[in-house]
């Protein structure tokens, strides 16, 4: 997996896929490539295998049948089908919903959407971690909550949400049903996921390819379809089904977790020599905490432009990222640290690590040497 000639520290990002993802997906398109809907034989050899990477799906998840599965493009359109399929279905059972400032724009933008359509939001505080206080969940919880959305994990800082404690509170009301955008924990923490109403897993952020995830939601849960056609999709997201993206998802799924244990081993090493060299730096402050995400070290640089400390380092080899991938384009500050009570300066200018199981420990030598050099040249 390691390019001799780069440091990849951007898995948050996106992953590379594991080579068996490749050859499986390769295998499928060349010698299954049946239309799942199609009643010849090739159609069902290819609904077989779509029955199989659902099962591996709740499988890899420990998740019985009660669970069910509806594979999307990714996590963005499964976080847009559970909070829009839930909201826009049971709007005639309350109008308030709950979430957090920090969560991914693809859970923000649908709240934000919903509260053109007449609902209530209340966006909670987090805490100077990025933690999400029980507390203020239960002091916003109201009788007509109908929805309540917190990350499990953050993708910029990497802080990480009591997910059992917070879905307590939420289920103390009955109506209220909880969603976690789990993208950035999938594979990575431990999770109870069966505390979690829906939630979402990405197939590149977990070695699949990019293109393939899904939504798990508990079977009684029912959601007004996004995508409108043929009934694909337990009849929420029409469209041919993409079997083999389908199946390489459930493939990376399966790998990830069996690799678990020694993976996360590994990779508190690496997050331990970053941070050790790191934390005593000049010019340097952290906006992670140790209680997070060992996949995920954020930093503000405190005199330097951080765009130019990431092309700076790209141009020798080092792959970085500023703000984050989803939106660094457009925004070039960070509403994730801001949330943290830190100061436009600081938000302007992070830089995120995030490790994978490509990184090596020398890998932390040669970065924190790099960024020495390069905030020494740098103006
Ligand atoms: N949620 C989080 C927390 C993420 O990190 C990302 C990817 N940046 C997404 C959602 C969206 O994932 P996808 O690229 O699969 O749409």
């Amino acid at each position: 997996m390691k390019n001799a000639n780069h440091i990849y520290l951007d898995h948050a990002a996106t992953t590379k896929p594991y080579p068996e993802v490749v050859s499986l997906f390769t295998k499928l398109e060349t010698e299954h490539y049946g239309n799942s809907s199609s009643i010849h034989g090739l159609g069902i050899d290819a609904l077989s295998y779509l029955n199989k990477a659902r099962a591996l799906v709740l499988k890899s998840l420990c998740l019985g049948s009660n669970y069910k599965v509806i594979f999307t493009s990714g996590a963005t359109e499964a976080n847009n089908l559970a909070i829009l399929g839930y909201c826009l279905k049971h709007q005639s059972r309350g109008k308030h919903i709950i979430t957090s400032k920090i969560e991914h724009p693809s859970v923000l933008e649908c709240f934000k959407y919903l509260e053109t359509l007449g609902f209530d939001v209340t966006y909670l505080n987090v805490n100077r971690y990025g933690v999400v206080e029980v507390d203020s969940l239960k002091k916003a919880m109201r009788k007509d909550t109908i929805l309540v959305s917190l990350m499990s994990t953050n993708n910029e800082i990497g802080s990480i949400n009591n997910i059992e404690e917070l879905s307590k509170v939420v289920h103390e009301n009955p109506k209220a049903v909880f969603h976690s955008d789990t993208t950035q924990s999938i594979g990575k923490d431990h999770l109870n996921f069966s505390s979690i109403d829906m939630f979402v897993i990405s197939g590149h952020k977990i070695h699949g390819l990019k293109g393939s995830g899904c939504l798990v939601l508990k079977d009684k849960i029912s959601l007004q379809e996004r995508v409108f056609g043929g009934g694909q999709e337990d009849g929420l997201r029409s469209g041919t089904v993409p079997v083999s993206l389908c199946c390489s998802l459930a493939k990376a799924l399966e790998i990830i977790y069996q690799k678990m244990s020694i993976e996360t081993q590994h990779i508190s090493k690496i997050y331990q020599q970053f941070l050790d060299k790191i934390r005593n730096m000049e010019g340097i402050e952290l906006n992670s905490n140790s209680a997070g995400s060992k996949y995920i070290l954020n930093f503000s640089l405190l005199n330097k432009k951080a765009s130019v400390v990431v092309e700076a380092l790209s141009n020798l080899g080092i792959y970085v990222s500023s703000v984050s991938a989803c939106h660094s384009k457009k925004e070039a500050s960070s509403y994730v640290v801001k949330a943290l009570g830190k100061n436009e300066n600081l938000a302007h200018n992070t830089i995120r690590l995030s490790f994978g199981e490509d990184n090596s420990e020398n890998d932390a030598d040669v970065f924190a040497s790099t960024l020495i050099k390069v905030m020494e040249t740098i103006r």
